[in-house]
């Protein structure tokens, strides 16, 4: 981190939130959280929606979200149901605005196994009083994340297995290629209605079999080709 100059701030600024990357020593930096809400038609069925009429949409978490790999999980405050969602992580070395689809994948520097940990008990509450979801999701250590591996060791993954297990009993499986909108959509589509930077990740939603997790569970996450998570819930 960057020495800082404490003359020049009322306290200490917050720190630069970052995540290592596979075979490389320096850390990527965590510039912003994006989400992608119902980017599988299982999922968006599960909780009730018609993926048909309802097309995926966007919410955002905090930098302090992050739960890097080998820190414990806390279990937040405020909820009794707290839930998985197993996600692909992309994350960016090149931002902008009004990213054309086909460029898209040049401002990807990455990909990470993440899980977007949801206060579903307080989302439900949201949900039927019209309210935002920030409680629900924006809280802090709700998005452990794996190290980030180059795509230039491993390219663009748009096939693949994605599943998480709890305990050792299978919970969530799908295939990367099941997502609504693919990567390069989503990197377009949010670059439409945000300036996208350096450091940004996007969680490109979660396949079915979504559920509640109890202190002491350990969850294991994989997807093919990005690697593999695991994390307990202290
Ligand atoms: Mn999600």
């Amino acid at each position: 981190m960057t020495e800082v100059d404490l003359d020049e701030y009322l306290f200490a600024p917050a720190p630069v939130i970052s995540l290592p990357v596979r075979g490389a020593a320096e850390r990527f930096p965590v510039h912003r959280l994006y989400c992608v809400g119902r980017n599988y038609a299982e999922h968006a069925r599960e909780m009730g929606h018609d993926p048909a009429r309802e097309p995926p949409f966007f919410f955002t978490k905090p930098p302090e979200a992050v739960v890097e790999p080998g820190e414990p999980l806390p279990y937040p405050p405020a909820t009794a149901d707290l839930h998985h969602e197993v996600e692909l992580v992309v994350a960016l070395h090149r931002g902008g605005r009004d990213i054309a689809e086909a460029d898209a994948l040049d401002h990807v520097f990455g990909y990470a196994v993440g899980i977007d940990l949801t206060r579903r008990d307080l989302q439900g509450e949201a949900k039927k009083l019209a309210r935002p979801w920030d409680s629900a999701k924006a809280f802090a250590a709700s998005a452990p994340c794996s190290a980030i591996v180059p795509a230039s060791r491993i390219g663009h993954p748009a096939a693949g297995r994605i599943a998480l297990s709890v305990d050792g009993a299978l919970r969530q499986e799908g295939d990367l290629a099941q997502m609504i909108w693919k990567t390069p959509e989503i990197v377009a589509a949010l670059s439409r209605l945000w300036e996208l930077r350096a450091g940004d990740l996007i969680f490109t939603g979660t396949p079915a079999g979504v559920g509640p997790l109890q202190r002491g569970q350990r969850i294991d996450c994989e997807i093919a080709a990005v690697g593999r998570l695991r994390t307990d819930v202290a």
